[in-house]
């Protein structure tokens, strides 16, 4: 199964220095995310043969313009290009009017189902499927802000497939064994899971942290994921300008990951006003050893 991040956008507030506002595909458990949709998030898709087909699910953090006003163009074009299959964007409740006065005044009538699933509490499960449970949960902005927390569901347990047969186990138990049961055979004989499978790797997890103050209390919440992605907007010499606009800094970013553990950080969302972004890249490493900056283009693995 593949879990990969492409950075679409990594700009903040603006447009600058060939960077785009905040958008990103997520594939995780071979399922395509996007995550924010700022200005030019469908021109970016085409340029790096993102299918929009492919995405049924748009998590929009808030409603900051760097973070949803590619919005109306993407829909506009999953309508003229025949989409039938439904789509959901999550969100805060006022996307919704925001959109529909827009289909309202075109006189769009969208051919393909369109829900939104409205944040509702501070933190909650928005999907949650056979594979995948992703949640969201609140981050410290001027406005209602949102982070999305993605985790693979515990994978089977790997059979010893020759222990297996030799304590007899029928074929159609084997799914019972995989989810850790014991088996107990026709005597009553009980052969405890442990001596028939052995623990299957780690589920996979990835953590966005859309725009936010520096805040500790994320850390159990993004404990430990094999991704996170941060705002890093200023460099911590900007530290009163960062509190003042509710961003974080390359420092804190790295700390954040450092204090929870992850194993990689990707830092985004960079002031217009850094052209050379190698300081910021250098001031999370100073905290965190495995932090990459977010290039547009450029696919993360975890
Ligand atoms: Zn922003
Ligand atoms: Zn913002």
């Amino acid at each position: 199964m593949s879990f990969e991040l492409l950075i679409l956008g990594c700009s903040s507030a603006t447009p600058a220095h060939q960077r785009n506002p905040a958008a990103q595909v997520l594939t995780f458990c071979d399922k395509t995310y996007l995550i924010d949709c700022g200005e030019a998030t469908q021109m970016q898709m085409q340029r790096y043969k993102v299918k929009a087909h492919r995405i049924d699910h748009i998590f929009i953090s808030h409603l900051h313009g760097d973070h949803y006003l590619g919005l109306m163009g993407l829909l506009s074009s999953m309508h003229l290009q025949g989409r039938e299959r439904e789509l959901v964007i999550y969100c805060q409740k006022e996307l919704k009017e925001i959109l529909e006065l827009q289909f309202q005044v075109s006189g769009t009538v969208l051919r393909f189902p369109l829900r939104y699933r409205f944040f509702t509490a501070p933190t909650e499960v928005l999907l949650e499927d056979e594979q995948v449970c992703i949640k969201s949960f609140d981050l410290n902005h001027r406005v209602p802000c949102k982070g999305f927390l993605f985790k693979e569901q515990p994978r089977p347990r790997n059979l010893l497939i020759e222990k297996v047969r030799e304590a007899g186990v029928p074929f159609d138990f084997y799914p019972e064994l995989k989810a850790g049961k014991d088996f107990i055979n026709s005597q009553g004989e009980v052969t405890p899971n442990a001596a028939l499978t052995i623990d299957p790797l780690p589920s996979k997890s990835y953590a966005y942290c859309s725009d936010t103050l520096y805040t500790e209390s994320l850390i159990p919440i993004i404990q430990g994921v094999d991704l996170l992605y941060h705002e890093a907007t200023f460099l911590h010499d900007m530290l009163d300008r960062a509190i003042e606009t509710y961003h974080t800094t390359c420092l804190q970013a790295g700390q954040i990951a450092s204090n929870a553990k992850v194993k990689k950080l990707v830092i985004g969302h960079f002031s217009a006003r850094y052209k050379d972004l190698n300081p910021l890249l250098q001031e999370a490493k100073s905290a965190f050893e495995h932090v990459y900056l977010a290039e547009e283009g450029i696919v993360y693995n975890f």
